[in-house]
């Protein structure tokens, strides 16, 4: 019997993005529990966490919260994270911009998500993927990846996890 592989990833994104719903998506499909019903959720404040396993990994996640305030808070699990996964609201056309300032990598993979796919007025992949793989270089990320899902659907969610599986081996 071989130990599970551990896995820390950090979840960012600004508040509204779909952070919460993401990761009680992640937990419905792998552990086929919902805690939350997705419109019963409150925008993140603090810090949730969620564990799965998947193969020979175990994934934890740590959603950090979008707020402002919080930012602080973040530089400590930055530091100790093997992959960062960063939730953009497709929707939400002046806010990708702003999203630049948000967040800072360092050899790490970092898959951006672009959720909400599910609204029609969402900007398609192609149009994310300009604005974030030009930060992504910037940053020095080890190797990134933007990727479409629909969090409250589920539409994509097994993807996007499968990536990362790939990445943290
Ligand atoms: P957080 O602040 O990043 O944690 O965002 P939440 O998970 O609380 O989501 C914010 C709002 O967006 C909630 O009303 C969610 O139901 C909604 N939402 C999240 N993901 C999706 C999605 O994929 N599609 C749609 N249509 N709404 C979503």
């Amino acid at each position: 019997l071989t130990r599970r592989e551990e896995f820390y990833i950090v979840i960012l994104g600004l508040d509204n993005a779909g952070k919460t719903t993401l990761l009680e998506r992640i937990k419905s499909i792998f552990l086929g529990v919902l805690g939350l019903s997705p419109d019963r959720i409150a925008p993140t404040v603090g810090l949730n966490i969620g564990k799965i396993d998947v193969n020979r990994s175990r994934l934890n996640f740590w959603d950090l919260g979008g707020q402002r305030e919080l930012h602080g808070i973040w530089e400590k699990y930055y530091s100790e994270c093997h992959a960062i996964i960063f939730v953009v609201d497709s929707t939400d056309k002046e806010r990708i911009e702003e999203c630049k300032e948000t967040f800072e990598v360092e050899g790490v993979p970092v898959l951006m998500l672009a959720n909400k796919q599910d609204l029609p007025n969402s900007l398609k992949v192609e149009e994310i993927k300009e604005v974030f793989n030009k930060i992504a270089l910037k940053l020095g990320a080890r190797d990134s990846r933007v990727l479409p899902i629909s969090a409250l659907e589920g539409e994509g969610v097994r993807e996007a996890i499968d990536w990362l599986c790939l990445r943290l081996q």
